[in-house]
C-alpha cells in the first residue's frame, strides 16, 4: 500500500483529525495519491452531529468497494465510533475502523492489516496526548490546535459525549509549545479547538482558558487567536477580561444559544436560561463592543411550540448576531431526545426555519452594512469562490471579505481592505496595503 486519500466530513475538529491522520500516514511511509492515481487507501473521516452520516458513509463504502482496483477503506471519526465492527461486516473492503481517540494508531491498524487482521479501535485514552510535530497542516494561513477533547455536558440532543468521550484537556505548556511551533513555521493565526473550550483545565496546574489565552496572546508574531466552541455556562469574567485586553484574541465569538425559550432549553439540558444568556451577551458587549457574535439554533426541537419559536425569534432580534447557524432538529440514535414524544412535523420545522432565516439574513445584512467605509485587516485564504479575479479572506472579526487581486499578493498575506459593499454573508472592497506576507507550500492532491 503506497498511496492514500482522505475524505473529510464535518467541523473543524474533524478537519484537524484529518491533518493528524495525514501526518501519521506520511510517517508510515504512504504518500498522497496524485489526481490521476487510484489511491490504495481511502480514509472516510466522518461526522455524525448533524447530517444523516451513517447512510452516507454506507453508500460511499458501497461505491468505493465497487471500484477496480478496489482500494482499502478505513472508516474514522464519529460514525466509526458509533458503528464499530458493524462497518467491517458491511464490506470486506473496510480494512479498519478508528474512533476519534485513535488517530495516532492508524499506523498500527495498517500494520495489522498487512498481517491479515482487520482492527476496530474505539477506546479513549484517559489523557489527551497529541504529537503536534507529526501533524500535517494543510492551511497556509491558520493552524488548528486541539486543547480539550470530548464533552461532559450531555445535552439531550447531542451525540458528541458518546462519540468523542469524556472531557480531556492537554497540558498548558504543551499547547504553548505547539503555538510557538506553528508561529515559527510562519502562520499568522491559530484556532484553538474543543467542544466546550472554555471548560479547558490544564491537567497539571488547573489553569483555565483565560490563563491560556493570556499566554498565547503574548507569543511574538501571532496576529490572531480564535477559539471554538464556547459553552455559555463557562464564560466567566476572567475570559471577558482577556478578550477586552488583547486585540489579537478573537473579535469573533461563537456562543451556541440553541433556543430562546426556557422550557426548550430545559428539555435540551443546556443548563442556562434565556435571561442568563442575555446577561452574558450584555457583559461581553460591554467589554468588547466591536465583537462579532455568532450562534447555533436548533429549530423544531421536540415539544417546541409556536410560542417557544417566537421567543427564539425575539431573542435573535434583541441580540442581533452577525451569523446564525440554524438547523432543523433530527434525532441522533442513543440520545435522550431521540425518545421524546411531541415530535415537530417536518413541514412545520421547514416553515419555521425559513422564517428564522428571513430574520437572521436581514440582521446580518444590516450589521454588514455598518462595515462600509471601514478599513479592515484581512488574512488572504485563497481565490474568491465567486470570481477568480478576486481574493477572499477573513477580517479580524471573521467576516468574509472579497477584493480584486492586486500586485503580487498571495495566499497567507495580511493586508488591509477598504469595505465598499456589504451583502448578508460577505463584504467586498478595495485593497489598501500589505502588512506582511507568507507563502507556505501546500500538499498537492490531498483531499483533506
Ligand atoms: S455542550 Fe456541545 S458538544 Fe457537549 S453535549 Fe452539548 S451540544 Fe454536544
Amino acid at each position: 500500500m503506497r498511496t492514500f486519500l482522505i475524505e473529510t466530513w464535518g467541523c473543524q475538529m474533524n478537519q484537524h483529525d484529518s491533518e493528524q491522520l495525514t501526518g501519521h500516514l506520511l510517517k508510515a511511509g504512504l504518500r498522497p495519491a496524485g489526481e490521476s492515481e487510484s489511491p490504495d487507501l481511502i480514509l472516510l473521516n466522518t461526522c455524525s452531529v448533524r447530517e444523516k452520516p451513517v447512510q452516507k458513509i454506507l453508500s460511499r463504502i458501497g461505491e468505493l468497494a465497487g471500484r477496480k482496483p478496489q482500494p482499502t477503506i478505513g472508516v474514522c471519526g464519529c460514525v466509526a465510533q458509533q458503528e464499530g465492527k458493524k462497518l467491517l461486516e458491511r464490506s470486506p473492503a473496510v480494512g479498519f475502523v478508528l474512533g476519534p481517540g485513535q488517530n495516532s494508531n492508524v499506523g498500527s491498524a495498517l500494520h495489522s492489516l498487512r498481517q491479515g487482521e482487520r482492527s476496530v479501535l474505539t477506546d479513549f485514552d484517559s489523557e489527551l496526548e497529541v504529537n503536534y510535530r507529526t501533524i500535517f497542516r494543510k492551511s497556509p494561513t491558520r493552524g488548528m490546535i486541539t486543547i480539550i477533547e470530548g464533552c461532559d455536558e450531555f445535552c439531550t440532543f447531542c451525540i458528541v459525549p458518546y462519540t468523542r468521550g469524556r472531557e480531556r484537556s492537554r497540558p498548558f505548556q504543551e499547547i504553548l509549545n505547539e503555538v510557538r511551533h506553528i508561529v515559527s513555521s510562519g502562520l499568522h493565526e491559530v484556532e484553538l479547538l474543543g467542544q466546550t473550550i472554555n471548560n479547558y483545565q490544564c491537567p497539571e496546574t488547573g489553569k483555565g482558558l483565560s490563563a491560556l489565552l493570556e499566554s498565547v496572546a503574548q507569543v511574538p508574531g501571532l496576529e490572531r487567536i480564535r477559539f471554538i466552541t464556547s459553552h455559555p455556562r463557562y464564560f466567566d469574567d476572567q475570559l471577558i477580561d482577556v478578550l477586552s485586553r488583547h486585540t489579537n484574541v478573537s473579535r469573533y465569538l461563537h456562543l451556541p444559544l440553541q433556543a430562546g425559550s426556557d422550557p426548550v432549553l430545559r428539555r435540551m439540558r443546556r443548563r442556562y436560561t434565556r435571561s442568563e444568556y442575555l446577561d452574558l451577551i450584555g457583559k461581553i458587549r460591554g467589554a468588547v463592543p466591536d465583537i462579532n457574535l455568532s450562534t447555533d439554533i436548533i429549530v423544531g426541537f421536540p415539544g417546541e411550540t409556536e410560542d417557544d419559536f417566537e421567543s427564539t425569534l425575539e431573542i435573535l432580534e434583541e441580540i442581533r448576531f452577525g451569523q446564525v447557524f440554524a438547523f432543523a432538529y433530527s434525532p441522533r440514535p442513543g440520545t435522550p431526545a431521540a425518545k421524546y414524544d411531541e415530535v415537530v412535523p417536518q413541514a412545520v420545522q421547514k416553515e419555521r426555519l425559513q422564517r428564522l432565516f428571513a430574520v437572521t439574513n436581514r440582521i446580518s445584512h444590516e450589521l454588514n452594512q455598518l462595515q462600509i467605509g471601514r478599513e479592515v485587516k484581512v488574512l488572504i485564504d485563497g481565490p474568491s469562490r465567486r470570481r477568480d479575479s478576486d481574493w477572499q479572506g477573513r477580517a479580524d472579526d471573521n467576516r468574509v471579505v472579497n477584493f480584486p487581486k492586486a500586485g503580487d499578493l498571495d495566499v497567507g498575506d495580511l493586508v488591509t481592505v477598504k469595505v465598499l459593499r456589504a451583502g448578508a454573508h460577505s463584504l467586498s472592497g478595495k485593497f489598501q496595503r500589505q502588512l506582511s506576507n507568507l507563502r507556505l507550500p501546500i500538499l498537492e492532491n490531498s483531499s483533506l
